[in-house]
């Protein structure tokens, strides 16, 4: 679709605000587009940033509440370059509590994957990364085969570092000896052909792409049978031993499998490839061991996208070879930290800067406004949308403010501000949550509806996520709408989040994010203390903020809007989780527990209150309505989906990690992409995509 040209700016509705919808309204209201495109945001309940979406306790010391725990990694260049140009944008206020992202953020460079060994008892596996030069969202060339060299180099490193870190026995060391020479030979080699052979080919033909890859990978392929030949003995048979193949037979395989499945420089074609085959059996397939394959690094990476159906981590878990490894390429080859930690709740740090500088370039906001149909005209296009009013602003009061500050940090109240809202009175006295699909609460006034030919909106930007869309596109009947709300699939998943008095015992640089803890569904600790010096609690703060969060298991299909009592059952669910988690805690935290379980006295509660009781003070929530189930990759399950550009409707965009929009995992830097694919298909005047998977450089 060609450039918009004409007198008056184009009318964008962009439904949904969560990261799809902001990115999308901040590429189409950046100054360069001369304000060719006014853009109106609906939004239901009292907040954005949807997944992302945090809250300040009104209730208690302003403590952060979260969907979910969110941690940034360090090739999340479209995402850092968006919020770079969003604090830049506010900078003028002096008073900014973080000027720039770079100081809303730590940085953090080791990952923790649990791991159960053959007696039963859980031994943390720390991965170790270093700060590498750069930083994310900056513009550089990709060299796409250097992935390789970068998947080699980190793990090399890893096992020497192991190897430092535990010293083995000197028995051992013809083994380990053998495993690292043999990385340091699969990194030599993947450095000659990256510099030597694959660099130059960027501009050879496929053909003799094809040739080089071949020979790689038949030299790497004997590295991988020494690899796997190299057995301890007696004297070796250590967690180190057994992770350093581990690491050295993953590594080898990967960068078997990308130069077999042309995944060095991926095509559409050869990831849509990949993609129907299931990630563990793509590491078997390329001669990976089952020891491997099963690994808890392995496992880490299921755990860190949800990736269970029906919640149910008893089974292996199931995502798309394809999209798993081409986010794997972005994994290994990041700028500056490996990964980043929010120092305040993720909807202060990414949402609410975004919503600042929509309304400085003239956005409008609607909060409360919640989208409930699409309706198509025969000539396909979107030619109405009607939308239900929650709540209503008082009149003259200058429209709904949804920010306030706490300790200088603009940022999102748990709840709406009664107080701003005609209804507010009876929202509070009768506790509705407005972004509750179970709600009991009666829209107050009559729904809008939006037309196209009355000119209320041109193009419209969907970035409700693909959970919520069945009900809001009944009337969407194209065949490749159908299959992909067919072909897709989401999960619920469940939050804990408990302050402590006490320390973990871990060091805080080796606690970051712990996944693969699978005493129950909850399988991931992040270590989320930054964010307690911005919190407001009266003298002394608590220590330590866990936030505990994995798949929520269901039991059966969501029931009908009209089943207001659903939400609280699922929340005791989740409550009874987080007790059991910390029943369980003894090998994460074995200096919270004793033989008598979890030392309760350490949760922060109000004086007199003991035991599990104590519980109750702390905070949880299932992430059960339609629109924030995680969105799943499950093998073959991308080629239903819809290119954020081609919907099938002329006047239709869509933006959000459901979309096909390369990597086709749920991240937030999949919403940001996706969003800026939208807003580029409405343009005609694309902001480039950084780290563009298909790119050819
Ligand atoms: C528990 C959890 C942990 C995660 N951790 C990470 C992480 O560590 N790192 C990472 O990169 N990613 C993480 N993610 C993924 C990340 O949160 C998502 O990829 C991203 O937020 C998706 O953004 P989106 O805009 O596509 O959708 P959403 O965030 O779901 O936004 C959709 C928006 O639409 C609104 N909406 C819905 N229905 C309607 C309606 N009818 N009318 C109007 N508005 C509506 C919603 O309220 C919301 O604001 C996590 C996700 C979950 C669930």
């Amino acid at each position: 679709m060609g450039p918009d040209t004409g007198l008056r700016p184009v009318k964008v509705a962009v439904l949904g605000g969560g990261v799809a919808g902001l990115a999308a309204a901040f590429e189409l209201s950046d100054p360069r587009h001369g304000g060719r495109f006014q853009v109106t945001l609906h939004q239901l309940g009292w907040r954005l940033g949807g997944k992302c979406a945090s809250g300040r306790d009104l209730d208690t010391a302003r403590r952060t509440k979260e969907h979910g725990p969110h941690i940034f990694f360090g090739f999340y260049d479209n995402a850092f370059a968006l919020l770079r140009e969003a604090y830049t944008a506010l900078a003028a206020d002096p008073a900014r509590v973080f000027p720039t992202i770079e100081k809303a953020l730590v940085a953090h460079n080791s990952l923790v994957a649990m791991e159960q060994q053959d007696d039963g008892s859980w031994q943390p596996w720390v991965i170790d990364l270093p700060t590498l030069p750069g930083r994310p969202g900056d513009i550089l060339p990709q060299h796409q085969a250097r992935t390789l060299d970068a998947l080699v180099g980190i793990i090399e490193r890893n096992a020497t570092r192991l190897a430092v870190r535990q010293a083995p026995s000197p028995d051992a060391l013809d083994t380990d000896v053998l495993i690292i020479s043999t990385l340091k030979t699969v990194k030599l080699q993947a450095e000659e052909l990256t510099q030597a052979s694959l660099e130059p080919l960027t501009q050879a033909s496929l053909e003799s792409r094809e040739a080089a890859t071949a020979r790689f990978a038949h030299s790497l392929k004997q590295l991988q049978t020494s690899i796997q030949a190299a057995r301890p003995g007696p004297a070796e048979q250590t967690s180190w031993w057994r992770r350093l193949k581990i690491l050295a037979d993953l590594a080898v395989t990967t960068a078997i499998g990308m130069a077999i499945d042309n995944l060095i420089w991926p095509t559409r074609q050869s990831v849509a490839a990949a993609n129907e085959i299931e990630y563990r059996a793509w590491l078997l397939r390329h001669g990976a061991q089952s020891a491997t394959a099963n690994s808890a690094i392995v496992r880490a990476m299921y755990d860190t996208v949800f990736a269970y159906p029906g919640g149910d981590v008893t089974v292996p878990g199931n995502v798309e070879a394809g999209s798993a490894v081409l986010t794997q390429k972005g994994l290994i080859s990041y700028r500056g930290a490996p990964s980043y930690k929010m120092r305040t709740g993720t909807g202060d740090v990414t949402a609410a800067p975004l919503y600042q500088v929509l309304v400085q370039r003239g956005v409008t906001v609607n909060f409360f406004h919640r989208v409930d149909d699409l309706i198509p005209a025969a000539d396909g296009t979107i030619e109405s949308i009607r939308i239900g009013v929650q709540a209503t602003p008082n009149p003259g009061g200058g429209g709904y403010q949804p920010l306030f500050h706490v300790k200088g940090v603009p940022a999102w109240p748990d709840r709406p501000f009664y107080d701003q809202l005609v209804e507010g009175k009876a929202l509070r006295e009768k506790h509705i949550d407005l972004e509750s699909f179970w709600t009991c609460w009666p829209d107050p006034v009559q729904p809008i509806v939006l037309s196209r030919s009355a000119g209320d909106f041109d193009k419209v930007v969907l970035a409700i996520p693909v959970g919520a869309l069945g009900r809001i596109t009944t009337q969407l009947t194209q065949p490749g709408w159908r299959a992909m709300l067919a072909g897709s699939s989401t999960v619920p998943t469940q939050n804990v989040q408990v302050w402590l008095d006490r320390d973990t015992g871990w060091s805080s640089d080796a606690a970051p994010v712990v996944t693969g803890y699978d005493r129950a569904a909850i399988d991931t600790w992040l270590d989320a203390s930054e964010v307690i010096p911005f919190e407001d609690w009266t003298p002394p703060a608590p220590l330590h903020m866990a936030i505990l969060c994995g798949p929520l298991p269901e039991l059966g299909a969501a029931p009908p809007p009209t089943d207001h009592a659903f939400p609280g059952a699922e929340a005791t669910l989740v409550a009874n989780a987080g007790l059991q988690f910390l029943d369980a805690a003894t090998p994460l935290w074995p200096a919270l527990t004793s033989a008598n379980g979890f030392d309760w006295s350490a949760l922060r509660a109000p004086a007199g209150s003991s035991g599990p009781l104590r519980f109750q003070a702390q905070f949880w929530v299932p992430a059960i309505n339609p629109s924030d189930r995680y969105v799943l990759t499950l093998v073959g399950s991308s080629k239903t989906r819809l290119q954020p550009g081609a919907s099938g409707y002329a006047n239709l965009f869509l933006a959000g990690d459901w979309t096909d929009y390369g990597l086709n995992l749920g991240c937030f830097e999949g919403a940001v992409i996706s969003g800026l694919m939208a807003a580029n298909a409405i343009t005609g005047d694309p902001r480039p995509i950084l780290r563009n998977p298909f790119d050819e450089s």
